[in-house]
């Protein structure tokens, strides 16, 4: 077992694959330079795309000694224009522009142009403002007839084929899993993903069938619900819904920022990661945070300070587009990155917490996590808090209290390993617990996190498991344990 060096930043990076990273060596150095979660985006590539990365992936990791999840990306029911017969029309403010879910796909021109999404007439009235192209045109409905929905343009530009429509306001009616996502499902489990993004759940509703769908595999595979409709955040009971329904969720900003807004995006941001702790549930922060790293070697300053206030929100993730998947400089982009959430990490705020310093705990294994976390921020002298985990729930929960020291799961299960991967300043280590004796489970444990370099010889270590191993909600035991030179 190689002895990788265990990096000190606490916050994990979601990188997503594509052509960027497809070339020679880049993958390995991405990883090398801290990528955490692999995002296999299910809107571009295909199958055999999404297999041969994963594969690569897994094979790089164990190389490195590294832990890597792989979250699949379902596209989602987005909505888009069909196709311009010249490939694209320049839009003027103040003329009419007319969406035509009838019309020959291939057949826009300046005046109208299709759309695959055929309800979108019903789900339309007049006086909705609709978003173009991630909201850089803007067009208010003035009249539906038919298949017609006659607009006027608000905001014009360029608009060019396939480019996606959002409603102000959210409301639109599709459903989350589309044909599409159903087989691409399919593909996920059948290429072994970690975790699985359904994208625009409009309630709990649609997790539950995701769920459904994932039938035995559900197990293995945690779900992901990125908001990124109006209505998934409108009110705090569907935003619960949604996150009790999940293993984590996603702030979607690039799809949810067009549709509330965004001065609503900044607090719904904080709102959405609080909750996402609170409920015990792990939370990424998504799209455009180092976007102009797509082209340059450097972020700005305003992106250097979006990943830092995401991790002062103390989101567990933050994610990269197509700063890997299609940029120019993908190994730098992780590099910045990595560096800002370190940076960002020394701030006081990102190490204390206050978090249910008030409120009962229901279950044991729950109170042992979480008193684990307010020994270790008290008592000097303690190096990791280490947690002897089945299924890597335990880390979870003390991971949703903010500290400065590792939390570390020992796990023996491969799944378990990658799925800690997604949790803030959890770092999993194998540990296999089938040979020992129960005497000596934890000098084992100890002597692990010395040779990674985790502990040394006069710190303490906080101690989480259960009398029976490897058995899930076991953890009942909370030990407060000296290094010794023999542990070296
Ligand atoms: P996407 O989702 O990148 O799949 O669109 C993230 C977002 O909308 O922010
Ligand atoms: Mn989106």
């Amino acid at each position: 077992m190689p002895h990788s060096p265990i990096p000190a930043r606490r916050t994990k990076i979601v990188a997503t694959l594509g052509p960027a990273s497809d070339r020679p060596g880049v993958l390995e150095r991405m990883i090398a330079a801290g990528v955490d979660v692999v995002r296999l985006n299910f809107s571009h590539g295909s199958a055999d795309d999404h297999r041969r990365r994963l594969v690569e992936v897994r094979e790089i990791a164990t190389r490195l000694g590294r832990s890597v999840a792989a979250l699949g990306d379902l596209q989602g029911p987005k909505i888009r224009i069909a196709r311009f017969r010249d490939g694209a029309v320049e839009l003027e403010q103040g003329q009419t522009f007319v969406l035509d879910v009838a019309l020959d796909g291939e057949a826009g021109d300046a005046g109208r142009v299709g759309c695959d999404y055929k309800a979108l007439a019903d789900d339309v009235a007049p006086g909705d403002r609709l978003l173009l192209d991630d909201g850089r045109l803007v067009v208010d409905v003035t009249r539906v007839a038919g298949s017609e929905i006659h607009t006027t343009v608000v905001q014009g530009g360029r608009l060019s084929n396939n480019k996606g429509i959002n409603k102000q306001g959210g409301g639109l009616s599709a459903p989350a899993l589309t044909d599409k996502d159903k087989a691409d499902l399919a593909t996920a489990i059948d290429i072994g993903v970690d975790y699985l993004a359904v994208s625009f759940p409009r309630s709990a509703a649609d997790m539950h069938e995701a769920r459904a769908l994932l039938g035995s595999a559900g197990a293995e595979i945690g779900l992901v619900a990125k908001l990124e409709r109006a209505e998934a955040v409108a009110d705090d009971a569907t935003l619960d819904g949604i996150i009790e329904a999940s293993e984590a969720v996603m702030v979607a900003r690039g799809d949810l920022g067009v549709e509330i807004g965004d001065e609503a995006l900044i607090g719904t941001q904080k709102r959405i990661i609080k909750h996402a702790r609170s409920h015990n549930r792990a939370v990424i922060t998504a799209t455009q945070m180092m976007e102009s790293m797509i082209e340059a070697p450097l972020p700005t300053r305003a992106e250097v300070f979006d990943v830092a206030n995401a991790v002062l929100d103390a989101t567990d993730a933050v994610m990269l587009s197509a700063e890997t998947a299609a940029g120019d400089f993908p190994v730098e982009t992780i590099e910045a990155m990595a560096r800002v959430c370190l940076g960002a990490e020394r701030e006081r705020i990102a190490q204390e917490s206050g978090h249910r310093i008030h409120e009962g705990f229901s279950r044991i294994d729950e109170t042992i996590a979480l008193s684990a976390m307010y020994a270790a921020n008290h008592l000097a002298g303690v190096a990791a808090i280490a947690c002897m985990t089945a299924t890597g729930y335990t880390p979870l929960i003390a991971s949703r209290i903010r500290s400065g020291l590792p939390i570390v799961g020992l796990a023996h299960n491969p799944v378990a390993q990658r799925r800690m991967a997604l949790y803030r300043g959890v770092i999993s280590l194998p540990f296999d617990t089938s040979e020992m004796t129960a005497g000596e489970l934890n000098d084992r444990a100890l002597e692990r996190l010395v040779a990674q370099g985790i502990a040394e010889p006069g710190d303490h270590v906080i101690l989480t498991r259960g009398d029976h191993m490897n058995a899930h909600g076991g953890t009942d035991t909370l030990k407060i344990l000296a290094v010794e030179t023999r542990h070296a």
